[in-house]
């Protein structure tokens, strides 16, 4: 099967592309998804046209398909809330035509929080937020991610997704990422995957899904936690995880890892897990030394 995974990972405005692309081939990937800016704030600069242009050519010289890679929203835009709807909505309306300029089509985000307002009022400030800043020219695809569940997010099951979707007026336009580890600790059992997916299918529909979040949980199933795991290292498991990137029915979906960096014992510096967990995915074998050999190769 024709397996498309890769990671997160950074970008940099000295850089630009370039260094994503570069850093997705050092983990042995053929797809990413990356933050333009910083994922906690919403300072972003103006996009290098140059790096660009040299990151395609270094993608198409490397089998890496544009279109499987992702852009990731900043976590603090939320448009369920009344309070800075106006700043989320001009936000993410500059983060689509940013994905236009860099030549990806796919654009994750946290559905939204609300805090202050009720579920229901959450909900429909969503669907009319999502309404303006699909209303463009550009090819991009706004994926709305499946949440864990913590406080008051909007999005922890495949209902409530589908009660945004149905009222967005662009309907090419939106979609769904499905995250392993929010699914799970939002209550949907992974032993049992091709249920989940069952139910999805019914729910929402397949054809909605453009990417998937591949995380271990640090806890257990309906636990609304979120808080992600090393592949194989949570309460998701291997198997199971295994199970998902290798669904047939998922074929040709981008599988993005967002596992946790793992830390020397001395917290100055983390390295990236993710050359060894894709090696672990490729071979279908779990790597009970995972952690040493990340520490002994980047150190
Ligand atoms: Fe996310
Ligand atoms: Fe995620
Ligand atoms: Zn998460």
């Amino acid at each position: 099967m024709n397996l498309i995974i890769g990671s997160h990972v950074s970008y940099k405005t000295d850089t630009g592309l370039i260094g994503s692309v570069k850093e997705a081939l050092s983990y042995n990937a053929n797809t990413f998804m990356f933050y333009t800016g910083a994922p906690q704030n919403t300072n972003r600069s103006s996009i290098n046209k140059e790096y660009v242009e040299e990151a395609k050519k270094l993608m198409e010289d490397n089998n890496i398909d544009i279109n499987n890679v992702i852009v990731h929203a900043p976590y603090i835009v939320n448009l369920a809330n009344t309070n800075n709807f106006d700043f989320s909505v001009s936000f993410l309306k500059q983060e689509v035509k940013r994905c236009s300029e860099l030549g990806i089509n796919k654009l994750v985000l946290h559905p939204g929080s609300a805090v202050n307002v009720s579920k229901d009022e959450g909900i429909n400030n969503i669907i009319a937020g999502l309404n303006i800043i699909l209303d463009n020219d550009f090819d991009v695809i706004i994926l709305l991610e499946t949440m864990a569940g913590k406080g008051n997010e909007i999005g922890r099951n495949f209902e409530q997704l589908n009660e945004i979707i149905k009222k967005v007026k662009f309907s090419d336009k939106i979609g769904v990422c499905l995250d392993t580890c929010h699914i799970s600790d939002a209550g949907y059992d992974l032993n049992n995957f091709d249920k989940v997916l069952e139910e999805f299918d019914n729910i929402i529909g397949l054809d909605k899904l453009m990417c998937i979040h591949v995380n271990d949980s640090k806890n257990v199933v309906g636990s609304h936690k979120d808080r992600h795991e090393n592949i194989g290292y949570g309460n998701i498991g291997f198997d199971n995880l295994i199970n998902v990137i290798y669904n047939k029915k998922l074929e040709n979906i981008p599988k993005i890892l967002e596992t946790p960096y793992i830390d020397n014992g001395d917290k100055k510096r983390a390295f990236p897990p993710y050359l060894f967990e894709i090696k672990m995915i490729r071979e279908k074998v779990f790597n009970s030394n995972l952690i040493n050999d990340i520490i002994s190769y980047y150190k």
